[in-house]
């Protein structure tokens, strides 16, 4: 079985900022198909549940609050990076518009709800060593005929 990274929310791990899950049903669909390796890079790279939200402003990752978090995010993306190579998992699928797992927007910085194109920090890294980023609705056209 081939072994997928997947952010651990949408299975319905109660890992988000507000300490609440993000369950997708189309989960169903890839469960058994799969090895799928849970990760949350936020909470693997040391923040809290619940923790203040964040956003990515230019180079760094800030909290609602002011607070530059980019530590913890760059640790969480390099712990998922590392896990992608033992598993030797090849394919993400990531949650869209997170600092974290956002794969083709991420919220502008102001937290004012906007969303522009961007990519979270662990799906810039993922990207980088190779391992390709889908959103789960992506995934499942791609790769599931029934
Ligand atoms: Fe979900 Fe990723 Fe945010 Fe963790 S960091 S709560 S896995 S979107």
């Amino acid at each position: 079985m081939e072994t997928i990274l997947i952010s651990a929310c949408l299975v319905g791990d109660k890992v988000r900022y507000n300490g609440k899950g993000n369950y997708n049903p189309l989960i169903e669909k890839i469960k058994d198909k799969y090895d799928l390796v849970l990760i949350c890079p936020e909470v693997m790279g040391g923040l809290s549940v619940p923790r203040d939200p964040s956003e990515i402003l230019k180079d760094s990752v800030i909290t609602s609050s002011g607070k530059d978090v980019s530590s913890y995010f760059n640790k969480g993306a390099l712990i998922a990076k590392n896990l992608a190579n033992y598993t030797n998992a090849r394919k993400a699928i990531l949650v869209d518009n997170s600092p974290s797992c956002g794969v083709h927007n991420i919220h502008n910085g102001k937290f004012d709800d906007v969303l522009i194109k961007g990519e979270g920090v662990t799906t810039r890294l993922l990207k980088h060593y190779g391992v390709t980023c889908y959103t789960l609705e992506e995934f499942v056209e791609e790769f599931i005929t029934n």
